[in-house]
């Protein structure tokens, strides 16, 4: 870990923010059962926004000013909303709610993150809405449209479709004349990659069919039968695999097992079938890959950076827990980008997430410092190291072993306190599990006040894979080996925990 930005700092960067640098985005589609009307985005300071104005007509607001205060009332339904003028927050019901950049005024005409209708106005709306950022969709009220992805394979001489539909809709599958449509019972379908396909001996081509609510895949002349099937996905998701035959093979009887399915990306030992057992209550898990953009972490001692290693074993980590446990994984950042620490826990918080993994590598003075580490919150009353820490003017951690760890002071009042017990099972189980698979530190279970964890209303903990700073494990750490067997090893830590305790939160 490195100095981590404090949120306060951030938000007072963004008082000296004007208008400087917009234009105009592509717009909107705002879809309800009845209509289709654009909405207006501009790009302002590198975030895209809508105006203020079109949100409150669209959605019934009032938007007072109150400058001494510098905030904007909303007032939307019997809700208010405090949204600062100053930082980029809101307060809803006195619940605090970040959002990726503070409004901007430009004349009479305020400007807010487009985020501001998905975690603000829509917890708070009557109706039902959902921002769908991707496809620039606005869903209001009760509008039927899944999400559509489409996969064409060669498997042989067969072919196979597969498309994956959230959420699962009702649907069939039938031939009519040279396509295969695919009907579903919904409004429209929202498929922004359709038209990005792959063709085969059989699919010459795959698109939206004929009336909104359909996909049509276009034969060739070699095509023989079909078989659809509904097969388990991730949760949320329902996975229609179409397969094709050529005319020359016997089409499949019913009741005959379908193919073997194609190879899975998933790491070594993954078993390739999913597992089906209860999912215990964890329907989301956040994985928090540390620092990215212009804070690069640790450096290693051959230049290894700890924000490449960290979004490495998080993507590790993702696919292995999709293959294995059909849970919704989200990452706090995918790429290398910079991501404010609130920002980070209001991922996880704002997707109701169950639990929360950060990852990070350590640093210490003494090259021979080595070894996994996973952290939990201390709380006041534990751990006086961590205590001593937090209150001494230099926010370093000493570590038994050598070395100090860079922390944040954070306050004790925190949305993490009534989790601490279970964040302390759940870092038991991971370390346990990290244990079987990789090198640990003497100290491999240790209480921090990280304000990283501070902010997160779910079991969390942050694992330290290791230490860049030893110049062995910087080398293991960028090989597919460790990473994979750090990924399984986590995987396994959620396993135990999900057992242990019972599919409880
Ligand atoms: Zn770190």
């Amino acid at each position: 870990m490195k100095p981590l930005v404090a949120a306060f700092a951030a938000a007072l960067c963004l008082l000296t923010v004007a208008v400087a640098q917009q234009s105009a985005a592509l717009p909107y589609t705002v879809v309800t059962r009845d209509a289709k009307r654009p909405l207006a985005a501009r790009t302002i300071n590198g975030q895209e926004m809508f105006a203020l104005d079109d949100l409150a007509r669209l959605f019934n607001l009032t938007v007072r000013e109150d400058p001494a205060a510098a905030s904007l009332n909303i007032t939307a339904g019997s809700q208010t909303i405090l949204l600062s003028t100053q930082q980029p927050l809101a307060s809803v019901g006195g619940r605090m709610t970040s959002l990726p950049a503070a409004p901007v005024r430009d004349g009479r005409t305020w400007y807010v993150p487009v985020d501001f209708v998905s975690r603000v106005l829509a917890p708070v709306s009557a109706t039902k809405i959902d921002l769908r950022k991707p496809s620039r969709l606005l869903l209001v009220g009760d509008v039927r449209m899944p999400r559509v992805a489409v996969r064409v394979e060669s498997l042989g001489s067969q072919s196979r479709v597969t498309l994956d539909v959230a959420p699962p809709t009702p649907h069939s599958v039938a031939q009519e004349g040279p396509r295969l449509v695919v009907r579903f019972d919904a409004d429209a379908l929202d498929a922004p990659d359709l038209h990005a396909n792959t063709t085969t001996d059989l699919v010459s081509a795959v698109h939206l069919g004929a009336t909104p609510q359909s996909v049509a895949i276009d034969l060739t002349a070699r095509f023989g039968s079909f078989r659809a099937t509904d097969q388990p996905a991730a949760a949320g998701v329902m996975r229609i695999v179409i397969d094709l035959l050529p005319q020359t093979e016997t089409p499949p009887q019913p009741g005959q097992p379908p193919p073997s399915p194609p190879p899975q990306a998933a790491p070594p030992e993954t078993p390739p079938l999913l597992d089906l057992t209860p999912p215990g209550g964890l329907r989301t898990i956040v994985i928090d890959p540390g620092h990215g953009g212009d804070d690069p972490g640790v450096k290693g001692v051959q230049g290894t950076l700890e924000k490449n290693v960290t979004l490495a074993v998080a993507r590790r980590l993702k696919a292995a827990i999709e293959a294995r446990l059909g849970t919704r994984v989200l990452l706090t950042r995918d790429a290398d980008q910079t991501v404010q620490l609130e920002q980070r826990a209001a991922i996880a918080n704002n997707n109701k997430a169950d639990l929360f993994i950060s990852l990070h590598a350590g640093s210490s003075l003494r090259p021979s410092v080595a070894g996994a580490q996973v952290f939990y919150l201390a709380l006041e009353g534990y751990g006086e190291e961590a205590r001593r820490a937090a209150q001494a003017p230099r926010d370093t951690l000493p570590l038994v072993g050598g070395g100090t760890r860079d922390i944040e002071i954070i306050p004790w009042e925190m949305a993490q306190a009534p989790y601490i017990d279970r964040s302390g099972s759940f870092a038991r189980a991971m370390e346990g599990a990290l244990r079987d698979r990789v090198p640990m530190s003497p100290r491999a279970l240790q209480q921090a006040p990280l304000r990283v964890l501070v902010g997160v209303n779910m079991p969390a903990v942050l694992v330290e894979l290791g230490f860049l700073t030893n110049a062995q494990q910087e080398q293991q750490l960028l090989g597919d080996d460790q990473q994979n067997a750090l990924a399984q090893a986590l995987l396994d830590g959620i396993q135990r925990y999900r057992a242990a305790s019972g599919g409880t939160r």
